[in-house]
């Protein structure tokens, strides 16, 4: 069987990296530094330094297994739907789920617009703050039961 990209990127990392990632994809919310210092069961393989947790952040990071919502400065699991190239972080004020919504069009895009004025662009965050859909159509189950 052919292994997925995220399961070669996780057979570089230490079990406990490992249990990191999982516990950041498991999660609903994106999870601070301090969530994941919090969590007994990373406590229990070990995780007792703010710097072991942020090494194997960075680590996630590097392997673009997790993406860091700067604006939250939380982490969320990628998506997997994109390779490389950034992605769209959709932050929902509702339910806060965040979505990682690949843009690789809009990268290509912002290099064109930046040009020149700044050749040295090496990171592209884009977050987006407003309502996902599911909070959406929810809103709108609510309303049509009040009408009829
Ligand atoms: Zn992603
Ligand atoms: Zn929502």
């Amino acid at each position: 069987m052919q292994e997925t990209p995220k399961e070669s990127k996780l057979a570089k990392v230490s079990p406990k990296t490992r249990k990191v990632f999982e516990f950041i994809e498991s999660s609903k919310s994106p999870l601070g530094a301090y969530d994941l210092l919090n969590d007994q069961n990373l406590r229990a393989i070990g995780f007792k330094a703010p710097t072991q947790i942020y090494r194997a952040l960075k680590q996630l990071l590097d392997l673009r297994l997790i993406h860091k919502v700067e604006s939250l400065n939380a982490f969320v699991a990628c998506c997997k739907e994109h390779e490389k190239g950034p992605s769209i972080l959709a932050i929902c004020d509702n339910c806060g789920q965040v979505q990682d919504i690949p843009a690789e069009d809009l990268a290509a895009q912002v290099k064109r617009e930046v040009g020149k004025k700044f050749p040295g662009l090496k990171e592209l965050n884009i977050e987006l703050k407003g309502v996902c859909e599911d909070c959406t159509s929810e809103d709108s189950e609510v309303q049509a039961a009040t009408v009829s």
